[in-house]
């Protein structure tokens, strides 16, 4: 048949049902927000401040600041920040604040003289690790910075922040002090996440509640140091897998935990990317949004609003969802 371009039809655009669980979508490229801004999506759940770093900057944070080019930094990280938050407006954008592992840190311009070597780089000086260290304070306070500039100066008010990798309650403490004395204070319209991603933000959810509005699930980690698998190690890839039973409790436990104090989960790891029924899973246990690549947007809309409906169905019959495992653990 002729395609509908050339013979003039109206192919009628696909319309997408709001959805109770949020859909949102991990954005990579900065430069593809505006691209990716037609998609169906609630906002973007994840924002990773690497990719900003590594198209619009280049340099190592403390490089810059030994060569006192602070403001550069800031106008930079604000402007790159902004592209994205504007593209995504009224849609709230989560930024997540940095994460670079130490040798991702010294591939960037000056890196090498103020990163160590670390064997396992995944568990040593990354996230919230970094942004109370006097070693990297001033680097952090850069980044708050920016999201300020673009929050109160260019009045951008659908950006929020995220803090990854809190390894102890006294560290999320610590960072969001931080936070809260650098201006940034957590409102109706400024929400502070944290990635749940250790296996201690679950086990004392009920603890790092207080500290911020919400959590979002990184899957990616969370899955690693449960299962005690290096998740870039191919000899045990195998044996890596998100859907594992201790993973599916952990997760459910955060979310009624996290939900007790009126806190909001979130997950922006791989796992509803990658296996559109985890998705089923997550709704069932409660989640508020789930974070899928661009890629997925559209289908995980659609697989939402349609399961959805299925557990309104099933409610109605009284035929009630099957859940079959047993996901307490308590
Ligand atoms: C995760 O750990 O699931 C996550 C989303 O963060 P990253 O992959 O950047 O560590
Ligand atoms: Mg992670």
């Amino acid at each position: 048949s002729t395609p509908a371009a050339q013979t003039g039809q109206v192919v009628a655009a696909e319309t997408f049902a709001p959805t109770a669980t949020g859909v949102m979508m991990n954005l990579g490229d900065p430069e593809l927000a505006e691209k990716y801004s037609t998609l169906p999506a609630d906002g973007i759940g994840l924002m990773r401040e690497e990719f900003l770093w590594t198209t619009y900057i280049h340099e190592h944070p403390l490089y810059l600041i030994e060569q006192s080019h602070p403001e550069t930094v800031v106008n930079m990280l604000a402007n790159g920040i902004a592209k994205v938050v504007r593209a995504m407006a009224p849609r709230p954008v989560v930024l997540r604040l940095s994460d670079f592992k130490s040798s991702e840190y010294r591939k960037l311009k000056g890196g090498d003289k103020y990163e160590p070597h670390e064997s396992a780089d995944l568990l040593g000086w990354r996230g919230a690790s970094r942004y109370y260290d006097p070693k990297y304070i001033d680097a952090f306070k850069l980044e708050l910075a920016a999201v300020k500039k673009v929050r109160n100066e260019f009045g951008l008010k659908n950006l929020n922040i995220m803090i990854p990798f809190v390894r102890t309650v006294e560290e999320a403490q610590k960072v969001t002090d931080i936070i809260k004395s650098e201006g940034l204070i957590r409102s109706a319209d400024f929400k502070v996440y944290m990635m749940a991603e250790i296996p201690t933000n679950i086990i004392l959810a009920d603890q790092f509640n207080q500290f911020v509005d919400g959590y979002s699930i990184g899957s990616n980690d969370l899955a690693m140091l449960i299962l005690g698998c290096d998740r870039n190690n191919d000899t045990v890839a195998h044996l890596f897998d998100e859907r594992n039973l201790a993973v599916k409790r952990a997760i459910r436990h955060l979310i009624k935990t996290a939900h007790k104090d009126g806190k909001t989960v979130s997950i922006c790891g791989q796992a509803p990317s990658e296996y559109p029924d985890f998705t089923n899973f997550l709704i069932q246990s409660g989640i508020d949004y789930v974070s899928v690549n661009p890629d997925m947007v559209k289908e995980t809309k659609r697989n939402v609003a349609h399961f959805e409906q299925r557990i309104m169905l099933d409610k109605a019959t009284g035929r009630g969802l099957q859940d079959p495992v047993d996901y307490d653990w308590e």
